[in-house]
């Protein structure tokens, strides 16, 4: 393995990427990171990129924020088209329902750039 798992996932954020593991025996696309393939148990994968597309699966307004002054947030699963699911803030909150179409969108927080999404 030439990367460690979640190394990916990062720097692509970093060049506007969305991106997963995909396991180099079954073509098993997985997210999180993981050492090994949920569905075959092969640890050869390869960098596969996303289309950051999908629908949000489900959705909560979180109201303890990290910090005490922060707005409450809008987190959302998005199952995205290629069968894998993420964790993210829904952008434009107002429009938070289960089914509605999303696509990525990099925001910069504090050096780091993370992928947040906006109904499409
Ligand atoms: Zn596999």
């Amino acid at each position: 393995m030439s990367q460690r798992e979640d190394d990916i996932f990062w720097e692509g954020a970093g060049q506007d990427r969305l991106m997963a593991q995909q396991c180099a025996a079954c073509a098993t696309i997985r997210h999180p990171p993981a050492a090994g393939c949920p569905r075959c148990g092969a640890l050869d994968w390869n960098p596969r990129q996303l289309s950051g597309r999908g629908t949000i699966a489900t959705w909560v307004v979180s109201k303890h924020p990290t910090k005490p002054d922060l707005e409450p947030r809008t987190i959302i699963v998005v199952e995205l088209e290629e069968g894998v699911r993420v964790v993210s803030n829904l952008v434009d909150a107002e429009n938070a329902r289960m089914g509605a179409r999303v696509a990525v969108e990099f925001h910069d927080v504090d050096g780091q750039k993370f992928p947040f999404f906006r109904t499409a």
